[in-house]
């Protein structure tokens, strides 16, 4: 029996899916007798470029050949060279098994050979190009510079950017053609199509994981396909290919999203047994819990993920609403950091364990009241007003200890009216002040807190002396650093540009208005604490949770 991969593929550049770019610009070529010396076909594995490239030398040869440049297929020599039998006309070299010097010139040599018989072409095909040495690129060069009629060659290479490294002075003497990545999407159709002709019956679900298993191969899907069948008989099920490729099963991906979305820490220890009982590889889970998450993420982003089963839809459509995407990218921010702990750890399981027990533990960006309404310890909607003068949006909690901040809403301030705009001097300034630290407090608290312990002490051309009015070197540099800041904030009351210029700390001759205010943490530490004595549940929510105010 012929295996599936070989009896499908492609015998006309028409039917190369998903590389319709090439097909077309080939055929053109051959229609046209504009067929170049030499090309390089990049792209992943699996994707069509020798095909593409053994299609090209029947076209050339082809005994039949339609006006359109493409081969029959059919006739003796069309057959010979999708054989891959013996021929004088079509050389294909594995560069991965013949990348010495000796063999570029035995290349050089035969190339020397023109074709076999009146209008025929000689057609080499050198896959893996890229592990080509310097000095087979060299004698190759050679050749290229001055090329044997009728002599084609096609480099086809997963890696062209060695190429560039190793031989750009042959890259300019090749037409390159990029092959695509085979989406899921192409590969379940291809594989319906074969399943069909095959007098085969398979579920959707089978041929999806099929697709995300071949990972952008066509040749790997349907060898994959062609393993389940030949496993055993019966229809291909999602079941078979599970069996066939050990593949961890949707409905433990479904367990990893709730014991996630729920915080179910306990429910780790269970699902984890569960996999090494099975026997699965603990590395293909991280990547596959990976993957799910990456569905949840692209989901809640309104994208649409790929590839999945019906089963793994219906799951992600579940529980996207309890991960909301800033939740999804602090989970899976974690995974980078834990993949080379998983290849070194003598103890991979407790390492996944870790993982998840993480996930299920890490706090979420969530607002206070529904906190404090999902502790039952505060009538829902009850009034729990801002007790500063801050923002008004409802305050914010993140876990301790997580890096990744929280994006506040992008606050807004609405330019002064031009009228307002007039001519730079200190007592202007002055009368200003407090409207630019409203202003600064809009666009970063931190700003607007260290402005309300600054004043203004002189103004000198288009420089803003500003002062300030504690001893803290803290604020200096916290000020030192917003000083472009603050120069766009005054310059939308002035006609000319500004600069800030900062005289060195504190006077000591007026003490910080508020001095618990100064930093944005000192402001939090004071909101949270006074939030906590209005709230008795609030103070046994951040106790309990590990929480930390937000803005
Ligand atoms: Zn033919």
């Amino acid at each position: 029996m012929i295996a599936l991969a070989r009896r499908y593929r492609p015998k006309k550049f028409a039917d190369l899916i998903v590389q319709e770019h090439v097909g077309a610009a080939l055929r053109g070529a051959v229609a046209g007798g504009r067929v170049a010396h030499g090309y390089l076909f990049a792209g992943p594995r699996g994707v069509g470029k020798t095909t593409a490239a053994r299609i090209l030398a029947m076209a050339l040869n082809c005994e039949r050949r339609q006006s359109s440049g493409e081969p029959c297929g059919e006739c003796d020599s069309c057959t010979r060279v999708w054989n891959g039998s013996v021929n004088l006309d079509v050389v294909e070299l594995d560069a991965a098994s013949n990348r010495g010097v000796d063999d570029a010139r035995d290349l050089r040599e035969r190339a020397m050979y023109a074709a076999s018989a009146e209008g025929r072409h000689k057609v080499y095909i050198v896959d893996e190009a890229h592990m080509l040495t310097r000095e087979a690129w060299n004698a190759l060069l050679k050749i290229l510079e001055e090329p044997p009629p009728r002599v084609v060659f096609v480099f086809a290479t997963t890696e062209p950017q060695k190429i560039a490294q190793s031989a750009a002075p042959i890259l300019s003497r090749l037409q390159r053609f990029d092959f695509r990545r085979i989406g899921p999407h192409a590969i379940v159709d291809r594989l319906r199509h074969v399943v069909a002709a095959e007098g085969l019956t398979a579920d959707d679900d089978a041929l999806q994981l099929i697709a995300k298993s071949a990972d952008g191969g066509m040749r790997d899907g349907l060898s994959i396909l062609d393993q389940v069948v030949s496993f055993s008989a019966g229809p291909v099920t999602a079941a078979r290919v599970r069996e066939v490729l050990g593949l961890i099963p949707d409905d433990v991906y479904g367990e990893l999203l709730r014991l996630v979305s729920e915080r179910d820490p306990k429910a780790v220890f269970p699902l984890v047994e569960r996999l090494v009982d099975g026997g699965a590889d603990l590395g293909e889970f991280v990547a596959g819990a990976g993957e799910t998450l990456r569905a949840v993420l692209l989901a809640n982003l309104d994208g649409t993920p790929e590839g999945l089963t019906e089963a793994m839809q219906e799951l992600i459509a579940r529980y996207r609403p309890l991960l909301p995407a800033p939740d999804v990218v602090r989970l899976l921010a974690v995974l980078p950091e834990l993949e080379p702990q998983l290849r070194a750890s003598g103890n991979a399981r407790l390492v996944v364990e870790l993982l998840l027990l993480r996930w299920a533990m890490m706090a979420r960006t969530v607002e206070l009241g529904q906190v404090l309404d999902a502790l039952g310890k505060r009538e829902p909607g009850s009034g729990m007003r801002d007790a500063g003068s801050g923002p008004t949006a409802p305050p914010v909690m993140r876990d301790a200890g997580s890096a990744t901040a929280h994006a506040h809403p992008a606050s807004r301030i609405s330019p002064p009216d031009v009228s307002e705009t007039g001519p730079l001097t200190v007592e202007r300034l002055r009368g200003l002040w407090s409207r630019v630290i409203d202003d600064a407090r809009a666009k970063s608290p931190m700003l607007g807190a260290l402005l309300q312990v600054a004043e203004v002490v002189a103004v000198d051309g288009g420089t803003v002396v500003i002062r300030l009015l504690d001893t803290n070197p803290v604020h200096a540099e916290g000020l030192e650093r917003q000083r472009e800041a603050l120069a766009q904030l005054v310059g939308r009351y002035v006609v000319d540009p500004v600069r800030i210029k900062l005289e060195g700390a504190g006077s000591g001759q007026r003490s910080a208005p508020r001095p618990q205010r100064l930093t944005e943490e000192g402001a939090r530490a004071e909101r949270l604490k006074s939030l906590r004595a209005q709230d008795p549940g609030l103070s046994a929510a951040v106790d309990a949770l590990d929480l930390e105010l937000l803005e």
